[in-house]
């Protein structure tokens, strides 16, 4: 887990928000979440 810039969709499907260059945003494999909130509740999911 680790924060980087890019630029992205929000890979929680109840979010699919734009992820902007220069927006803090989560990765977990190949997918981007743009807020803590979305990369839990995708990856505590299964
Ligand atoms: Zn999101």
């Amino acid at each position: 887990m680790k924060v980087k810039e890019l630029v992205d969709i929000c890979a929680d499907p109840k979010c699919e928000s734009f992820i902007y260059k220069g927006q803090i945003a989560w990765q977990h494999g190949p997918d981007h979440y743009c807020t803590i909130n979305c990369f839990l509740r995708e990856t505590q999911k299964k």
